[in-house]
């Protein structure tokens, strides 16, 4: 027997009406590419929404049709991320930090159409647009006079664009599992590889991230948005936010100390989401230049890190400097991302933050919705004692099924299950504990530095035998690259020489700290370079420096 409840499918124009319907008036604030601070609200951002729904129409744009943002923290971002969705195209956000290279492989791939893109890109865009064949136009976000002069084929104007159409439109119905946003990530090897939401996917991650005991996202918060609009759709949060009509404050570019703890403090913010490069600069600047002592009376108490580990030292500040608690989440693009997150169990909500450390140190507990386990390496599930180590596998409805085109293969198992790649423990209560990372990559400030692209580059040197790139330990950074070279023997090359060599084939942030040379590099028994050596014997390397 079935039960006899509606059907009425979730989508994400049902978060963005709530938004507008009860909280139009709700602020959301951006500090835009201009400089200036710019405000709007939830009511605004839904009528220039059905612009942006009406100007995709007229540009002949189909369901399901990728359309492109290479754009900042700021609330045109946003209109674009309702408007695209809401009308039933993909919206499909791109880290434009990446080197160029990487943005043409993931547009092309992802057979983008239109490309919205902040004037501080124009550059870029300008550069990979002759490479672009499939990209019908190019949007910047900008009023007419702004326009950057730039040479792409059909360049058009976001104000004007908005400017033409009328803010009637009716957001269609359709299937809950049409997909919603495209993000890629570069978390793995090869190339980076789209994972693909659906409206029914985003819808309940949103849930998720209101729940009191994940970010509790409600209608009293004012939520500074730090982790970009770019990275899993930041984190899921503008979709939550619309679903409580939560205030959004956007830092648009501007993520050093001094704007964001402007923002803080003028916005009344309670809830702030970062990663811990952020907060370990935020507080570096409170230090310099303020009575770090005397911010508690402001409002911001809930404080969220994820995408690395947490420093202990940014949950003691974040409580000493605001007497905020400090919520450790993990998760990934995989999954929309949320996994774990650690809010406190009756037991531990009164004790003092030193008693409650060890807690705060672990990537938190699982939250209802996500499945995780942690399986040996014959995908045998551990018991959850907190001490048995193994990969971390997740499944559940905001968890990916396939990546997009099928990159990589089959992904899940047949029972569903993905494999992560990180490596932890997990407790009877669900809290995990990462050890380690099975999958060769480096996370530096939040974003992805691929170990085994950069050995590929560092061998094809004349002078290299052997490379080997180590995630090294940062007290910025979190991590940084280092390069083990074996030299060919009598060949010589320099540190120098070798970074020059590498700086025109990767992104600025991606060359290594240093290069260390070495007569030879361990092996494991199949002939593959042994990370786990390298890394118990250098990962301190530049803490010594
Ligand atoms: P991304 O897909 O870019 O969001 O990266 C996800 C990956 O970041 C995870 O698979 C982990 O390797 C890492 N990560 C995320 N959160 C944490 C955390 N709290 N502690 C340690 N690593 C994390």
């Amino acid at each position: 027997m079935f039960g006899l409840m509606q059907q009425r499918p979730l989508l994400i124009s049902s978060l963005l009406d709530y938004a507008e319907r009860y909280h139009g008036a709700i602020e959301i604030i951006s500090r835009s590419v201009e400089g200036p601070i710019v405000r709007s609200n939830w009511a605004t951002i839904a009528r220039r929404a059905r612009q942006v729904a009406n100007a995709l129409q007229r540009l002949g744009v189909n369901r399901s049709e990728r359309i492109v943002t290479l754009a900042w923290n700021h609330s045109r971002h946003l209109e674009i991320y309702f408007g695209v969705t809401c009308s039933g195209a993909v919206l499909h956000t791109v880290n434009p930090r990446l080197f160029p290279e990487q943005v043409r492989f993931i547009v092309d791939d992802a057979e983008g159409s239109y490309v919205f893109f902040d004037v501080t890109f124009a550059p870029l865009v300008e550069q990979l647009a002759p490479q672009l064949s499939r990209v019908k136009g190019y949007v910047a976000l900008c009023e007419r006079d702004a326009m950057p002069a730039v040479n792409v084929p059909n360049l058009l104007c976001y104000e004007q664009l908005l400017a033409d159409e009328s803010d009637d439109y009716a957001w269609p119905s359709f299937d809950e599992n049409t997909a919603s946003a495209l993000c890629y990530t570069s978390g793995t090897t090869g190339n980076p590889k789209g994972v693909l939401q659906s409206h029914r996917s985003a819808v309940l991650h949103s849930f998720a991230l209101m729940a009191a005991d994940t970010m509790a996202i409600c209608a009293r918060d004012s939520l500074l948005l730090c982790a970009p609009l770019f990275h899993v759709n930041c984190w899921g949060i503008p979709f939550a936010a619309a679903g409580t009509g939560a205030k959004i404050v956007l830092p648009g570019m501007k993520l050093d100390g001094a704007s964001l703890f402007e923002l803080i403090r003028d916005e009344d913010i309670t809830f702030c989401g970062a990663v811990p490069t952020v907060w370990l600069n935020l507080f570096a600047w409170m230090e310099q230049n303020l009575n770090t002592t005397d911010q508690r009376h402001l409002k911001l108490k809930r404080v969220l890190s994820g995408g690395s580990a947490v420093p202990r030292v940014v949950i003691e500040k974040a409580h000493a400097y605001f007497g905020a608690t400090m919520l450790h989440a993990w998760g990934m693009t995989e999954m929309s991302p949320l996994g774990t997150c650690g809010s406190l169990l009756a037991r531990q909500a009164d004790l003092d933050l030193e008693q409650r450390m060890p807690v705060h140190l672990k990537q938190g507990r699982t939250i209802y919705g996500a499945e995780v386990r942690i399986v040996d390496d014959e995908g045998r599930e551990l018991p959850r004692d907190g001490r048995s180590i193994g990969e971390i596998q997740v499944r559940g409805p905001w968890v990916l099924s396939s990546y997009f085109k099928g990159a990589g293969g089959k992904v899940v198992d047949d029972d569903g299950w993905f494999r992560t790649g990180d490596v932890a423990h997990m407790d009877q209560e669900g809290f995990i504990t990462i050890t380690d990372r099975a999958k060769d990559v480096i996370k530096s400030g939040g974003e992805w530095i691929s170990s085994i692209e950069l050995e590929n580059l560092a061998v094809s040197h004349p002078a290299v035998l052997e490379a080997a790139v180590i995630a090294a330990r940062h007290p910025t950074w979190q991590e940084r690259p280092l390069l083990l070279i074996h030299r060919k023997p009598s060949a010589d090359v320099t540190k120098d020489e070798l970074l020059r060599f590498l700086s025109d084939k990767v992104a600025k942030w991606w060359l290594p700290d240093d290069v260390v040379f070495v007569d030879e590099l361990p092996h494991t028994a199949t002939g593959k370079v042994l990370k786990t050596n390298l890394r118990d014997r250098y990962a301190g390397w530049l803490e010594r420096a």
